[in-house]
């Protein structure tokens, strides 16, 4: 895999992008360059889309729905067999712990591209529907069109994925815009597509920035949005398309709660604690980074959370006994140290961490931080901070708990801690969240995944993850044999 990107990949080749522009990734842990990534401008997206209208109707078109999926799981073998190199790539481009990018990054895309191509084998895109007036209706889904993916740089290839294998089991063309953070692994899907025999201009990669993001959003030859990234930018991105009628899905940020029950094993707790609120340095979008403690067990839980959050390896990602990695960027490490500047002079206390590690001056690292103590209305206890920072609030009652859960403006992830299953099913049902986790939270590939409230709009995964890039058409039979 070479460091270097310098092509875009449109229309099923690599083509030097018109504006000559580039981007220079830059290793998280060390500063140093990584490599050089292609950007494309306005006239690479125009490229890319006209490209992608052409292939709506070229051979793709008459891909039955096995045969999309015979080049689907292809496509998922050469991810799978790229997986190694993909994973410590992406740690180095966005700092994420190598334990969780060979999982996140190396497997979990082709576990997609496969789960998508078993599902769309099988999958009812006609039927016929008697009517209740006379006759009978043919009732088809349709690939929605061409569709503008646009992705953030924390899960890069994971949420590319999300995007592209129901997308492209539903028989969609798509353009892939990943974030300039992380260009130089977005590339791998184009490796992949060739590889997999995937017709030219069905799958079109062009990194760039905001706003790159925004000319493809508007263009007239995109059918469908579909978005992952900041709440800011999905406002923005739903804006446009309510304006233009186009259909938009939007996976945005979060602040999602842990809730400690009384009856909660704290031990395992500490256990899932850093995969359920500090993954991927805490920049992840569905983290429980709020911790919510019963009064008569707070001091217990401070405990606990400070002591498993100090014992944790900061350093290198790319050794596997690193649970703690450096940020993205120069600008999210001070931004997140903003953040624990705010708590700090809000009088909150810092029981560990608190700002950059000694030992690692370079590289954008920002100690694990603990913050108990926390008022819900604080600033740290409202914005998402994306960075390793937890806060802790004390609950009198579990009606308490609950009304502190859902006062936010987000509503993406969440975790109940208790010994009874029973009861964790009933507290979580009354979470204002997309999804909630009993005493861990993971991401079921079989399941919906998306927010509520300025969380997003609309859902991934799951056979519910593969609608959006359907439009559904009903064809009217007047002449069916029932009239006379
Ligand atoms: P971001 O919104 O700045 O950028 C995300 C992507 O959108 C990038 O490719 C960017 O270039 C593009 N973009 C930005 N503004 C745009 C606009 N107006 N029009 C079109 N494209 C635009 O977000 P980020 O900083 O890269 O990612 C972090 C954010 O993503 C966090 O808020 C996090 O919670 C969220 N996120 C959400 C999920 C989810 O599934 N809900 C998953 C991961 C990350």
């Amino acid at each position: 895999m070479t460091a270097n990107r310098d092509d875009l990949f449109i229309d099923g080749r690599w083509i030097a992008p018109r504006s000559g522009e580039k981007v220079e990734v830059i290793e998280a842990a060390t500063e140093k360059p990584l490599g050089k990534a292609a950007l494309g401008s306005h006239a690479d997206i125009d490229l890319a889309v006209d490209a992608a209208r052409r292939a709506l109707s070229g051979s793709w078109a008459s891909y039955t729905a096995a045969e999309r999926a015979t080049v689907l799981d292809r496509i998922g073998a050469a991810l799978k067999s790229r997986g190694r190199d993909t994973a410590a790539l992406v740690s180095r481009e966005n700092g994420m712990p190598i334990s969780l990018s060979k999982g996140a990054n190396g497997y979990a895309p082709a576990l997609m591209f496969s789960y998508y191509a078993k599902l769309i084998r099988d999958y009812p895109t006609s039927e016929v529907r008697p009517s209740d007036f006379r006759g009978r209706s043919v009732v088809t889904r349709q690939p929605v069109g061409v569709v503008a993916a646009i992705t953030p740089w924390n899960y890069p290839q994971g949420l590319a994925a999300m995007k592209l294998a129901p997308a492209l089991a539903a028989g969609c063309t798509v353009v892939l815009k990943p974030s300039p953070e992380t260009a130089l692994d977005a590339f791998v899907f184009a490796e992949a597509a060739l590889e997999a025999g995937l017709p030219a201009g069905v799958l079109n990669i062009v990194p760039g920035g905001r706003e790159s993001g925004a000319h493809l959003v508007a263009h007239p030859g995109v059918d469908k949005v579909a978005f992952t990234g900041s709440t800011d930018a999905g406002r923005a991105i739903g804006e446009l398309c309510g304006r233009l009628l186009r259909p938009v899905t939007l996976e945005l940020g979060g602040k999602s709660a842990a809730i400690i029950t009384e009856s909660a094993d704290l031990d395992d707790f500490a256990r899932n604690l850093p995969e359920v609120s500090l993954a991927n340095n805490g920049q992840t979008c569905h983290a429980s980074t709020r911790i919510l403690a019963p009064r008569n067990r707070y001091d217990d839980v401070v405990e606990m959370v400070t002591e498993t959050v100090r014992s944790l390896t900061v350093g290198d990602p790319l050794d596997k006994a690193t649970a703690i990695g450096p940020l993205v960027s120069a600008a999210q490490r001070d931004r997140v140290l903003a953040m624990i500047e705010d708590g700090r002079s809000a009088g909150y206390r810092i029981t560990t961490g608190g700002g950059i590690p000694a030992a690692h001056t370079k590289g954008w690292f920002v100690e694990p931080t603990v913050f108990s103590g926390v008022d819900n209305s604080a600033r740290i206890a409202q914005d998402e901070i994306f960075g390793p920072v937890l806060v802790i609030i004390g609950y009198a009652d579990e009606d308490e708990a609950v009304r502190i859960t859902n006062d936010s403006v987000y509503g993406l992830g969440g975790t109940v801690w208790t010994t009874d299953e029973q009861h964790g099913l009933d507290l979580a049902a009354r979470v204002e969240s997309g999804t909630v986790g009993v005493n861990y939270y993971a991401l079921d590939m079989a399941a919906p995944f998306g927010g509520i409230k300025a969380s997003g709009l609309g859902r991934e995964l799951g056979p519910e993850g593969l609608t959006p890039y359907f439009t559904l058409k009903s064809v009217y039979l007047g002449t069916d044999g029932s009239r006379p």
